[in-house]
C-alpha cells in the first residue's frame, strides 16, 4: 500500500480550523479508498511561534519538511505582526526555497453556488490561472533611502529572467494543451511596463511556436478584469505574473462565489522539492474562532494534492463529495449566504465520501 507523508502547516487564524477539517476529510478518503494511507505531521509555525521565538519558523525549518511528499498549508497573518513579516518569514520562504515557481489556481462555479455574475454558471466559467510564483514583482528586491526624511525614496524592483519566464510559459502551454479547449490567454502590461513585460510577450510568442495546437492570445491586465467579468466564457487557461495573477485570482475567486472556496497549488514541477497546497484565502481574523470558516477551498486544495501525489481517482472522489455537499444550501457557510458551520460542512463531506459507491 502506498503511504504518503504530508507536512501540515496550519499557520494563523482560520488556517488551523480549515486544515484540521482538511486532514479529517483526507483521512476519510484514504480509509474509503483502501489503496493508500496518509500520515500528517503538524508544524506549529506562524505568528504565535513568532511571538515566542522572534521568527516565523525555526532556522532548520525547511530541512524539517524537505523530505515530505507534500505540504498542506493554511494561512498566515495576524493583527499584531506586520504582514510582510508573516508572508516573507514563512509562506514565501517556503515557495522560494523549494522553487515552487508554478502557482496553479483552478476556478469554477460549483453546483449550488451562485456567483455575483448574472446568468453565469459552470458552463460559462471554467478557468485555470497560472501564476509565476518565483520572481517578477515579488522578487523582494529594492529598498529605501533617507528613511523618515522628506527626500525618502522607496524602490520596488520587479525582476524577470529569461529562464524564469520561459519555464512558466512552457508550464502554462502544457497545461492549456491538457485541457479540452486548448486555449491560453497570456496576461501582460507591456504598454506601460516596457522592459520585463515586453520580454514576457516576446517569450510567450517564442514558446507558442512549440505549441501550434494551442490557441493563444494576449490581454492587458486591466482589460483582463473586464473580460473576466463580462465575457468569462472566452477564457480557459490564463498565465500572468506574480502580482497580476495574485490580483486576478482573487477576482476569479469572488466571481466563482467566495474566496473561501478557492484552492491553489505551489508546484515545483521537477519534483526536486516538495510542492505546497493551500486555500487561497488568508487568516481571516474577522471570523477566527467562530467555527464558520468555509473549508471547501481547503478540501478542493486536497484534490490538487492527491492529483499531484498520483491518486487521481481519490481526487475525483473527493471533488464529487465536495460538489454533492455544495449543491445543498443547508451546507453553505455564512460567506455563501448560509448558516452552516465548518463542522457541519466537514461532517457532510465525510458522509458523502463514506457513501460514495461510484
Ligand atoms: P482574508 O482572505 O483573510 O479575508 C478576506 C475576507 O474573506 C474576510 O472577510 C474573511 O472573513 C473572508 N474569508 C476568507 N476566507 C474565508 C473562509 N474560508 N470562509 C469564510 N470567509 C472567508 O484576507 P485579508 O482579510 O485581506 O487578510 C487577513 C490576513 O491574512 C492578513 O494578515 C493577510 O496578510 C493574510 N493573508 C494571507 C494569505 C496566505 O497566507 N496565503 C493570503 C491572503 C491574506
Ligand atoms: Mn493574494
Amino acid at each position: 500500500m502506498k503511504h504518503y507523508r504530508i507536512a501540515a502547516i496550519p499557520g494563523d487564524g482560520i488556517g488551523a480550523e480549515v486544515i484540521g477539517a482538511g486532514i479529517e476529510v483526507l483521512k476519510a478518503l484514504a480509509r474509503r479508498d483502501g489503496g493508500f494511507a496518509m500520515e500528517f505531521e503538524s508544524f506549529d509555525w506562524g505568528s504565535d511561534y513568532y511571538h515566542q521565538h522572534g521568527v516565523m519558523m525555526p532556522a532548520d525549518g525547511l530541512e524539517q519538511v524537505a523530505d515530505f511528499d507534500a505540504l498542506y498549508f493554511g494561512a498566515v497573518g495576524a493583527p499584531d505582526v506586520p504582514d510582510h513579516v508573516t508572508l516573507w518569514g514563512l509562506r514565501l520562504a517556503i515557495c522560494q526555497s523549494f522553487d515552487q515557481y508554478a502557482n496553479v489556481r483552478p476556478t469554477r462555479i460549483l453546483p449550488g453556488i451562485e456567483g455575483p455574475l448574472r446568468g453565469v454558471g459552470p458552463d460559462r466559467l471554467d478557468w485555470v490561472i497560472v501564476r509565476e510564483n518565483s520572481e517578477g514583482e515579488y522578487a523582494g528586491q529594492g529598498g529605501r533611502s533617507h528613511r523618515g526624511l522628506p527626500e525618502e525614496v522607496a524602490t520596488e524592483v520587479a525582476i524577470f529572467t529569461r529562464s524564469g519566464v520561459t519555464r512558466i510559459m512552457r508550464f502554462a502551454f502544457e497545461l492549456a494543451r491538457s485541457r479540452p479547449r486548448k486555449k491560453l490567454t497570456v496576461v501582460t502590461k507591456s504598454n506601460a511596463q516596457r522592459h520585463g513585460m515586453v520580454m514576457w510577450d516576446e517569450i510567450a510568442a517564442e514558446v507558442a511556436a512549440e505549441y501550434p495546437d494551442v490557441e493563444w492570445g494576449k490581454e492587458l491586465v486591466d482589460a483582463m478584469t473586464m473580460r473576466m467579468t463580462l465575457r468569462p466564457e472566452t477564457l480557459d487557461t490564463i498565465v500572468a505574473t506574480n502580482l497580476h495573477a495574485d490580483i486576478l485570482s482573487d477576482l476569479a475567486a469572488a466571481l466563482a462565489g467566495s474566496l473561501g472556496i478557492a484552492p491553489t497549488s505551489n508546484l515545483n514541477p521537477e519534483r526536486r522539492f516538495p510542492s505546497m497546497f493551500e486555500p487561497i484565502h488568508g487568516s481571516a481574523f474577522d471570523i477566527t474562532g467562530k467555527g464558520i470558516a468555509n473549508p471547501i477551498g481547503t478540501f478542493w486544495t486536497g484534490t490538487l494534492m492527491l492529483d499531484h501525489l498520483g491518486e487521481p481517482e481519490a481526487a475525483t472522489r473527493l471533488m464529487r463529495a465536495v460538489e454533492r455537499v455544495t449543491a445543498d444550501h443547508a451546507f453553505h457557510t455564512p460567506d455563501l449566504g448560509g448558516e452552516a458551520t465548518t463542522r457541519k460542512v466537514t461532517d457532510a463531506v465525510v458522509a458523502a465520501i463514506d457513501g460514495d459507491n461510484e
